[in-house]
């Protein structure tokens, strides 16, 4: 009899510490980090922006009442899973997805989206190159009968309450980086500023037509070429986003970056430390939160 007890308290003690482990090791991401609790949200018009957890790239998925647009679509090996992903919060169609430059990181798994997505306008530079991606993307478009459109810089466009503006694109092959579609977007009384991987350069270029801004994707994923004083202190970003690599090759986001952006208070949000991070707002109000995802895991 003695025996039995003893077997079911070390049985016990077994589970004990199996789910200590396990549960030890879930908290690395936290489920919620919500800036501001319950903010009210109106089911009828909203804004949406998931910055997907695509590891070392960009992908930005922006809703406005179902209204879809999408800024890049994370590497090639990202494809399948943001399909899945997007498949599965209901979206049919985008009114636009932009390619902001052609590099792998950025258009990687764009193909995928078009070939999986219906697609109104699809933007992007008229930088070509030979990269594998970037064919793939073109051999998508073609085969799906998609135009791609070139904008010119303050071309505007509206998706439903949503208003975009390009401040910047160009053709130079010599830096596609800072060749970059930088989109500045207006949702009621929120501003945001997607800047993909452009430069000091650029920024200097478009330094007048900038404004505050509310949201800002920090640019090409905190490297230390781009984000200059002079850029941050036109912007004066109350919340920057980092899409960037967990412990990446490159040593992304450059502390120099952080500093700077600490010395403006702005609050900094990393998706190598909390997956998709997604943002809420009413137009007035902004929430974020975050959301283990996964995409860029096989
Ligand atoms: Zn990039």
């Amino acid at each position: 009899m003695k025996n039995k007890y003893n077997i079911i308290f070390f049985l016990l003690i077994i589970v004990f510490i199996a789910s200590y482990l396990y549960y030890s090791k879930s908290i690395d991401i936290k489920e919620e980090i919500p800036i501001k609790e319950n903010i009210e949200i109106n089911k009828e018009d909203y804004l949406k922006i998931y910055f997907m957890d695509v590891g070392q790239a960009d992908c930005i998925l922006i809703d406005n009442n179902k209204n879809y647009v999408l800024i890049d679509g994370g590497n090639t090996i990202d494809g399948k899973k943001l399909v899945k992903y997007f498949k599965s919060i209901g979206i049919e169609k985008f009114d636009y997805v932009i390619g902001t430059h052609p590099h792998e990181d950025h258009i990687g798994g764009l193909n995928f989206i078009i070939y999986n997505f219906k697609i109104d306008h699809f933007l992007t530079t008229n930088i070509k190159t030979d990269y594998k991606s970037y064919t793939n993307m073109l051999n998508a478009l073609e085969n799906e009968n998609i135009k791609l459109e070139i904008p010119n810089i303050n071309d505007t466009f509206k998706v439903n309450n949503l208003l975009f503006k390009v401040l910047y694109i160009d053709d130079n092959t010599e830096d596609i980086n800072a060749s970059s579609i930088v989109l500045e977007m207006n949702y009621k009384d929120t501003n945001y500023l997607f800047t993909a991987d452009t430069t000091t350069d650029t920024e200097k270029k478009i330094l007048d037509s900038l404004n505050e801004v509310d949201v800002l994707k920090v640019a090409h994923h905190g490297s230390q070429y781009a984000s200059s004083a002079q850029f941050l202190l036109k912007t004066k970003p109350k919340y920057a986003i980092i899409s960037v690599g967990k412990d990446n090759e490159y040593g992304y986001p450059k502390q120099v970056v952080l500093d700077k952006l600490n010395e403006l208070n702005t609050k900094v949000y990393r998706t190598d430390e909390l997956s998709t991070i997604i943002l809420s707002s009413n137009g007035k109000d902004i929430e974020i939160t975050n959301k283990y995802t996964d995409t860029n895991k096989e």
